[in-house]
């Protein structure tokens, strides 16, 4: 139901729903936000009221930061109590990493926060920029009959499906659909009628007041292990100054070479502290280290299961505890919980 004293904040970020071609390098860039409204008069035909953020200057999305993460999480503290909820636009191509980060960022959230953009500019005919645009402000202003929000999660919507943000991944450079949630189901489908699933969405607490954790720490990196992967190569990521966490790619249900050398580093490695997140390279499935004993080496060290997360998840969660003044332990438990229902833990 959608009230018609809605409020929702529109939060414009840059990516390519607003970017227009430079005639002279053929190349998209970020342009002005006023442009955006005036390719979209169909906002000022929704029934509940839209008023907008612009970030200045817009940005690709792959010159996305922590620091960024902070200023859009800043302005969603600064209105929070103003709006109903809050869309973010954004470039397609580190949207899962920022719509993980976020969540983890804003906890207790009891709102809906929508991350959506296109994969055509909204001006160019074939934009499937406006759909997702128009679907995810309703989204944001729709409500139960009690009042509160249908969707109080942080969420992505793209090409007719609403998915929990710290679940998706951007799996398709070329197609309209290019994200999936491969692990969890979507929150929602928008067809001729927009479809809840509502067993699938996050159920807050309304008593706990909303925090927002902006600690990020970027001595972080994403090794992603190949068969051939050389000691050298490991050793050099693992001595990066300062590094704390390490998440790594592993095979199949978690499983890595058995090399002495190579176990011998990661143990190293753990006792100076660092943390070791195990995240499977397959999309679907999760870590299940006791499955084989390659994986049991990497379990006995104490190699963190990041179960079935995506590393979009594990890296921003990771970074966001990190961030914060947990000891290594503590960090290790936490990364094994479900903080925003971005893994499945089965015991
Ligand atoms: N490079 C663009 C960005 O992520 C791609 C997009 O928006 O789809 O900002």
């Amino acid at each position: 139901m959608i009230d018609s004293n809605a409020r929702v904040l529109l939060i414009y970020t840059g990516g390519t729903i607003g970017m227009v071609e430079n005639p002279e390098t053929g190349a998209l860039e970020p342009f002005n936000f006023s442009h955006l409204r005036s390719f979209m008069p169909e906002i000022k035909r929704l029934k509940f009221q839209v008023d907008s953020y612009l970030f200045d200057p817009p940005i690709d999305s792959s010159d996305m930061s922590p620091f960024i993460w902070q200023q859009i999480g800043k302005v969603i503290e600064e209105n929070y109590e103003f709006y109903d909820g809050f869309v973010i636009l954004h470039g397609t191509d580190t949207m899962a990493y920022t719509a993980s980060a976020l969540s983890f960022m804003l906890e207790n959230l009891t709102k809906p926060v929508i991350l959506t953009g296109s994969q055509l500019p909204i001006g160019k005919l074939r934009t499937d920029g406006k759909e997702n645009l128009i679907t995810a402000l309703e989204i944001a202003a729709d409500k139960k009959e009690n009042g509160n929000p249908i969707v109080p999660e942080l969420s992505v919507y793209m090409q007719n499906l609403l998915m929990r943000g710290n679940r998706t991944t951007k799996y398709n450079a070329h197609h309209f659909t290019a994200f999936k949630s491969p692990n969890y189901p979507s929150l929602a489908e928008a067809g001729l009628n927009i479809r809840y699933n509502d067993n699938s969405i996050l159920k807050p607490d309304y008593s706990k007041p909303i925090r927002f954790n902006y600690g990020m720490d970027s001595n972080v990196v994403v090794l992603k292990l190949f068969p051939g992967i050389s000691t050298e190569v490991v050793r050099a990521n693992l001595n990066i100054p300062g590094l704390r966490g390490m998440i790594i790619e592993t095979f199949g249900t978690g499983n890595s070479p058995r090399m002495p050398e190579f176990i011998e580093l990661l143990k190293n490695a753990i006792d100076r502290g660092i943390v070791l997140v195990n995240v499977t390279q397959c999309l679907y499935g999760s870590v299940e280290m006791q499955r084989y004993e390659n994986g049991q080496q990497l379990q006995k060290l104490g190699v963190v299961s990041g179960c079935d997360i995506t590393t979009e998840a594990a890296l921003t969660k990771l970074m966001s505890l990190l961030g914060s003044d947990l000891s290594p332990e503590a960090v290790r438990h936490q990364m094994q919980v479900s903080l925003r229902g971005e893994m499945t833990v089965r015991r």
